[in-house]
Order: C-alpha cells, then structure tokens, then sequence
C-alpha cells in the first residue's frame, strides 16, 4: 500500500505566524489566547502550559490584579471585531495580534463596502469565529448566508441598494460561486470580492487531485476546524472512502484492508507533529497487514503452486464431512457445513460468478462469495475487466479482509500474482526480457510505470530525448528493461530509454544494410545549420547540403525548410565507414534550365521581377531558378546613365528574349525591344485616328 501527502498539507501561514506568535510571547510570561488559539483540540493541549485560554477579555483583568504588568492577550489568526480593541483599551490590557493578514483583508473589504453604503452579504459559516468578527466590521449589518438555498431568505432591497459580498477565507470557490450567482439572480446591482484564502484554495485543489488517485483518503485535522470539515467534503465529493482523524490514535484498525493506495491530507491548523504521527502509524499499521497477509500467504503457496485439483482438494478438506460431525447435527451446523474457516491470508482458487464494471464476484467454495474489487486485479485488467473475465474463469485469490460490510470476504487476485510477478520479473532482468507496462504518475525524481507491480523509472532512464515535461508521458503504455529487481526490498527499477535505444540501434543497423547512393528516403528535419539539413532517416542523420535544396539559389536553410519537416530526400552518397550520408532535394525536382529554352524561345515576352541591380544592367527572375541580365543597353530606347533610373529590385517588368544559353545558364533579357516594337504601332494608330 503507498501513502501519498498531499502537496499541500498542515499549517497555513497565518496559523503558523499565530502560534509562533503565541510560544515567543509565552517566552516572556504569561499569555492567554482569546479562544482557542487554533481549531486543533490536540495542538490546544500541547500548547496548554504555556498559553491560557480566555472567552471574554475581562477573564484577562484578574491576572492584571496580581501583578504590576498589564495582561497580553492574543488575538487570534480568525480575527474579531473593532469592539474587541476598545474594551482591550479600556482594560489596559496589551493585545497581541495574530489576526492573519489575510483575515484582517476580509475586515477591511467589508468595513469599506459598508462605509459605502452596500448592504454587505458575508459567504460563510454563521456561527464561526472569523465571520462573527468580520460582521462586527460592519456594525454587525451585514447578512450571513452559508449556501446559495439560503439566498431566497434574504430580504428584499429597494432597486437602488446594492449588495457588496465577501468569502469566509476557507469557503470553497464552488459555494462562493454559488452564493454569488443566487444573490445577481435576486438583487440588481451585486459587487463582489472575491477574499477566499489561496492556502485553503491549494489545500482544496491538492486534496481533490490526489482523491482522484486513490483509494483511500484520510483527512487529518480537528472537527471543529472549518477549513478540515471542508476537505473532507471535497474528498466525499470524489466519491472515494474519506475519513477524518484528530490523531494517530483514531485510525481504525482494518480501515486500509483491500487498499492499494492512501492519500493523506490535512487542514490549514494541523500542525506537522500530527500529520507526521498519523503517517507513522499508518506506515507501521500497513506493514503489520502485509506481514500477516505475507505469514499467511507464504504459509499457503504451496497450494497456489499446486495442481488445480489439489486445490480443489483441499478447500474440502478444511471442512468435515457430514458423517464425520455425526447425528446430532443441528439446523445451522447442518447448513454451515462446508464452510471453510474464512481468514485473511487465505488463499484459494475461485471461480469467477459475475463481472461487474469496477469489481468480480468470486465463488471460493463451500457456499463462499467473495468480492474482487478492481484494485486488487492487475491495473491492466482492472481497466479491461469485462474483456479479461469471463463467468466461470477459474481464477487463484487472497483473501485481504474477512468480511466487508454487505458480509462479502474481499479478495485480492493481486496480492497472488504480484509474489508470481517478482518471480517472473527476475528471471525477465536476467535474459534481458522487455516488459511493458503504463506510466502511472510523477514522483521526485522520475516516474512510475506499472507492470504489475509499480516500477520506478528515473528521469535519466525515460527517454533517448531530454525529457522537458515528464507529466507528457503520464498514460502511455512503454516498454522498460530492467534494471534492477530486488523483492526483498520492493525495488524495481526499470529503463524505457533502454528499449528506445535498443529499437533504434536495430533502426540504424537496418538502415546501414539498406541504404544505397541513388535511392529516394523519406526523413524528418531534425536540426538547421548554417550550411544545410540534418534529415533523420529513421535513427540515423543525413546532411543536406544548402546548395543540394534546390536548383536556384537559397540563402539559408531556414528559408526553405524548418526542423519537424516531413520530406523526401535523394541519396547522393554513403559511407558507411564513416557513417555519412549525403542528401539532396533538388535531385528529385527537374533542373528548370532543361526546360528554358522551350518555355522561353527567343523573342517571347515573359513578366520578370527585378531582383538585383549592377552597373551593366539588371538580373531579373523569370521563375525560381532561373534569372536572366537586361543589358544596361536594353533597359530604354533612349541612353541609360544608371540602372536604378529605370528599375529597382522587386519591381515587374515585361522583357524580351533575346538570346538563351541553357549549357551555360544564360538569358539575355531586353525591355527596350520591346517599347521599339511597339512604338511604329502606337505611331500607326496616331496617323489613324487623325
Ligand atoms: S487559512 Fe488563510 S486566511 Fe486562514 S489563517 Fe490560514 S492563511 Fe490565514
């Protein structure tokens, strides 16, 4: 069984700051506490020698009677009300504050909204102390109201009054939200701040996760403890068995029978002495169950190994025959016959009578049922478990606990097959056998795979690939090697980077047999270099050079590709000696100059964009690979001085062809034959029209 503390667990910082507060000031002398300091009824006792607990400030004044000195009492971290401050002055008696910032912050919020002038709603427990104070804020005006079914009680306001609402610091925000939408439903203008703690949001939000995950939760906290009542609710909620516990002392005995995994939480006023002494015990309870289950199943192996029939033998054998009890057999011996003695650590071979969704129903002979909850099956087939059993499956169980509390024997099919498991697991390290399994969870240091048993994979074992977020891999099923298997110590250790690298070492050598000069591959970008590609192949990389991209010119490899690119490569060389590869792209694409000649005979007109300029003319781009020079001569009819005069890069322009060299990738380009062939036209015209 694991124990799992929720992330967020123990004192919050305002009941910390409080008793710190409280022990420094015992230091100095005496002390009271205007209440009890903290809703912890055992930290209370633990505190009792040096801090007393007073009701009412005027308990305070006969102390002030016995000695020159004035009484100090501590405010505590919930707060109380202005008028509090006032007789303290009176009594002269120094006060000590412990209220929590947090708290003093819903005070203010509510005094401001009263001052101006809304009618002040507080979402929260009537009767708890910190609401009693924030009320007395705003002169006792405000209304108190716990849930959003209580809204409709309210009175109803003239349309001009608005409603200003706060939160008790521990309410949930699902209540608050609630509250707050049942009030804008009765009332027209509704302002709200919004003063939930985030300790009571964090201990909220780690109690409910980690109820998601488990078992079993165990809430430890006082009972009169708003913000442990609370996580408790929130744990109910998840529909996991919840308990809440003052103490060590009150974990019951049999509470973590059939329990796989325990999840421990505990209120913003449960100091860490408790939290610690209840996970102790835990601890030490849970061994003592595994030890017994362990005594007895060792006890029984013998008739787990056995033959099916021997087993069935002996479930027999444990009962006496009806000749052997004799004649004066009663009703109930009569009907009882056959009935094993149920005992945790029995082991036996069952037959499965029903499969539901989240457990089985298992015949153990002699007119035994038992219940084989999900947890207690492999996490495999309890997430297939209606594709795994079938009625009448034969199945071998443990028996975890003696009766549930429908009187059903509860079974574990796990507890057998994880001592089988270990087994099988060392002699898998051994030959080096993979095993596969799913990622479960995060823990520090690594993750945790389950392969029947949960194995622990550390960070440097997950991946081939630096592993930037491990929670990506929470859910996948992976295959591990082992790395180490001790049973003794419940240590698995297992390396899913082992396989990934084993896969892509026979990748690589499958790679290196088939490769060839001449081939078409596909691969993946994997990394951008100044000079060209790395092309991943499929475990092995090769580089395509910038100038084997394409068949004009690239600048840098970015312009035309980007890592993750799926494309396909041209193998230009390999050399498996120094295991190199070169690529090319434009291999697979036609050369346009083999081509240029047809699509740009002599004397067509093509549109052209201007892509540089020199002082003899300008190169101009007719398609992707293929430029050609305008003469400085054949830019214009008239003389040109500078090229720029007439084109700049970017700009399209219509040219002639003049001349095509394809051997030596030559274009003459002319714009000025052109504007002469068309000006005896446009001179036609003229002549025409007068
Ligand atoms: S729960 Fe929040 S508001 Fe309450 S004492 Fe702790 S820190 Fe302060």
């Amino acid at each position: 069984m694991r124990i799992r503390v929720a992330e967020h667990s123990g004192f919050c910082f305002g009941v910390k700051r409080a008793v710190q507060l409280a022990v420094n000031s015992a230091a100095e002398g005496k002390v009271y506490s205007l209440g009890p300091l903290i809703h912890n009824p055992r930290e209370i006792v633990r505190l009792a020698d040096k801090v007393g607990v007073i009701n009412d400030l005027d308990e305070a004044v006969a102390d002030k009677s016995l000695s020159e000195k004035s009484p100090r009492v501590i405010i505590r971290s919930h707060g109380v009300g202005p008028q509090v401050y006032a007789r303290a002055k009176e009594l002269e008696i120094e006060l000590i504050d412990a209220t929590c910032p947090f708290v003093a912050r819903v005070q203010q919020a509510a005094k401001n909204l009263y001052e101006q002038g809304f009618q002040v709603v507080i979402v929260g427990d009537p009767t708890h102390p910190e609401v009693c104070g924030i009320k007395s804020w705003t002169a006792d005006a405000a209304w108190v109201v716990s849930s959003a079914d209580e809204v409709k009680n309210l009175p109803n306001l003239p349309m001009s009054e608005k409603i200003g609402v706060v939160a008790q610091t521990t309410q949930t925000q699902a209540n608050f939200a609630a509250v707050l939408a049942a009030l804008q439903d009765k009332y027209a203008e509704v302002y709200c701040e919004n003063t939930i703690c985030r300790a009571t949001q964090e201990r909220q939000r780690a109690a409910a996760e980690l109820a998601a995950e488990v078992d079993l939760m165990v809430i430890i906290g006082g009972r009169n403890s708003a913000n442990t009542k609370k996580l408790l609710q929130i744990c109910q909620a998840s529909s996991v068995p919840s308990v809440l516990v003052e103490g060590a002392e009150e974990l019951p005995a049999d509470l973590f029978d059939g329990v796989n995994s325990v999840g421990v939480c505990a209120g913003a006023s449960t100091p860490d002495w408790i939290i610690e002494e209840v996970v102790v015990k835990m601890t030490e309870q849970n061994e003592v169950m595994e030890q017994e289950v362990k005594r007895n199943f060792a006890a029984e192996m013998s008739f787990v190994a056995a033959a099916p029939e021997a087993k069935a033998e002996k479930v027999v054998e444990a009962a006496p025959s009806l000749d052997e009890m004799g004649d004066d057999v009663s009703f109930e011996e009569f009907f009882n016959h056959g009935i094993k003695d149920i005992h945790r650590g029995l082991c036996v071979q069952g037959t499965v009578v029903q499969v539901r969704d989240n457990e089985l129903l298992v015949d153990i002979g002699s007119k035994s049922e038992g219940i084989l909850p999900s947890n207690q099956l492999l996490a495999e087939e309890a997430e297939n478990i209606r594709e795994k059993f079938h009625i009448g499956d034969k199945i071998d169980v443990i028996v975890i606990r003696k009766e549930n509390k429908e009187g059903y024997p509860v079974l574990s099919k796990r507890m057998v097959d994880v001592v089988q498991l270990w087994d099988k697991l060392a002699e898998y390290k051994e030959n080096g056998t993979t095993v596969t399994g799913k990622i479960v969870e995060a823990v520090k240091g690594g993750v945790l795979m389950d392969v029947g048993i949960r194995g622990f994979v550390p960070y440097s074992q997950i991946d081939t690939k630096f592993v930037e977020n491990v929670k990506e891999y929470i859910g996948q099923t992976m295959s591990a090697k082992i790395i180490e298997c001790d049973k003794e110590k419940n240590r698995l250790l297992l390396s899913t980077k082992a396989v990934k690298l084993e896969d892509q070492q026979k990748q690589q050598d499958t790679l290196w047999s088939e490769i060839e000069e001449g081939q078409t591959r596909k691969g993946v970008v994997s990394r951008l270099t100044n000079f060209g590609a790395f092309v991943d192949l499929g475990g092995v990389d090769g580089l395509l050079h910038v100038s084997q991209m394409a068949w004009f010119r690239i600048n840098h490899p970015s312009d035309v590709l980007k890592e993750g690119d799926e494309l396909e490569v041209y193998v230009m060389g390999v050399d498996v000696e120094k295991k190199k590869i070169s690529l090319g792209l434009k291999q697979l694409i036609p050369n346009p100059w083999s081509v240029a000649a047809e699509k740009y005979p002599v004397g067509s007109v093509v549109n052209v964009t201007i892509m540089r300029t020199a002082p003899f003319g300008a190169f101009a781009k007719l398609e992707p690979g293929v430029e050609g020079l305008i003469h400085i001569s054949q830019l214009a009819v008239e003389r040109v001085e500078k090229t720029e005069d007439v084109v700049t890069p970017g700009q399209t322009v219509d040219v002639k062809v003049l001349a095509i060299d394809t051997e030596n990738k030559r274009l003459s380009l002319s714009i000025k034959e052109l504007l002469v062939d068309e000006a005896p036209a446009e001179e036609a015209a003229e002549t025409e029209a007068e």
